[in-house]
């Protein structure tokens, strides 16, 4: 059987390829240039199982290529979608890719016999923010307040909002799943967004530590979401996958923890308000990140667990893991001896 899945760079879609090989699928990824996606670790975990792995390209911009990627696959895990590290300044730059490129893959996937089912990753950018009562523990029963919103979390739920709309008016199977902040190991030598800031922490190139939390999730455990939202007939709806509110104080003591006896500089050092205040003056990404400064992350995953069966290993294995990718993929550097 084949799964397409899309976007098979990205970090999350790379560890849903991982999954489906190890699980006895076939798999063929999208990807914007096939001349230049590095999927050469894909490529070797498909010779070692011995499974199929192939890409064809298509953009989510560009009608072009969709109704051949999705052509005899019997399911859909559409992964792709814009998630920079920074914070564009022309939202339309992410919604546009995010709302018309998920309704050009939906497109095509319900015009294709062979796909029986859509498995969409969405986030819980679509279901936690903007609420004014932070005190209540949201489920899938709930959706992000869309005004007002960062143009990421907004791009979102305008693209979870428009696959639901499509799904219902033309009888497609929809399954979605809403990750958390999702850590883990890196599978080549990328900087995707979600680890960026646990990067930064591990290598001190941040000053101090801001208090948000984060509900985390481990990419392993996504992926796994996404296979039993595909294999388990009576999943529909939404499905979140993140475990408990997690400071990033807490997250900066892990590394500092296991990583600080080996020499590593890891920040640990408590950003205190009126710093972030002065320098979100003249930096967007820290103004911006302002309004979520002590908001505790209140996410339940009790869906997950009880209709697919889904758990999830220890935050503090999905920390110590991204650490430890970095080191070998390079993206921060061993200590000087
Ligand atoms: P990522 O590493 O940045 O991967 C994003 C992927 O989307 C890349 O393969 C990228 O291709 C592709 N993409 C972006 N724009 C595209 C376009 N116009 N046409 C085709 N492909 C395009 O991000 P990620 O963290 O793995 O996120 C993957 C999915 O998980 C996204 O839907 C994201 O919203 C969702 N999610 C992530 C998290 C998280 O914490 N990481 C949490 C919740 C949900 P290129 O390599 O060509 O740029």
């Amino acid at each position: 059987m084949i799964v397409l899945v899309t976007g098979v760079t990205g970090f999350v879609a790379g560890h849903c390829v991982r999954e489906l090989l190890t699980h006895g699928y076939d798999v063929r990824g999208t990807v914007r240039d096939p001349a230049t996606a590095d999927v050469a670790h894909l490529r070797a975990i498909a010779a070692e199982t011995g499974r199929v792995f192939d890409v064809v390209r298509a953009d989510l911009t560009d009608d072009a290529g969709w109704a051949e990627a999705v052509d005899g696959c019997a399911c859909v895990w559409h992964v792709a979608s814009p998630n920079p590290t920074e914070v564009p300044r022309d939202p339309e730059t992410l919604v546009r890719p995010a709302v018309d490129g998920t309704l050009r893959v939906l497109r095509a996937a319900a015009a294709a016999p062979s796909v029986k089912r859509v498995v969409y990753t969405s986030s819980v950018a679509t279901i936690r923010l903007g609420h004014a009562d932070l005190t209540k523990v949201r489920t899938e029963a709930d959706w992000s307040v869309p005004d007002g919103l960062d143009p990421y979390p907004r791009s979102k739920v305008l693209a979870e909002r428009a696959a639901w709309e499509f799904a219902e008016a033309n009888g497609l199977d929809l399954v979605v799943v809403n990750p958390g902040l999702v850590l883990g190991p890196l599978l080549n030598a990328a900087k995707p967004m979600s680890l960026e800031i646990l990067r930064r922490i591990f290598a001190g190139e941040v000053p101090a530590v801001p208090r948000m939390s984060f509900a985390v999730t481990d990419a392993r455990d996504v992926a796994v979401g996404h296979r039993l939202a595909m294999e388990n007939p009576d999943a529909a709806g939404r499905y979140i996958l993140a475990g408990p509110s997690v400071w990033l104080g807490e997250m900066a003591r892990v590394l500092d923890e296991e990583f600080a006896p080996l020499g590593y500089r890891v920040a640990r050092r408590p950003a205190p308000r009126w710093l972030l205040w002065v320098v979100g003056r003249w930096d967007r990404d820290v103004r911006m990140a302002l309004r979520y400064l002590d908001q505790p992350t209140l996410l339940s995953s009790d869906r997950a667990i009880r209709e697919l069966g889904w758990t999830q290993r220890p935050v503090r294995e999905s920390i110590v893991d991204a650490a430890e990718s970095f080191v070998r993929f390079g993206t921060v550097d061993r200590p000087r001896p």
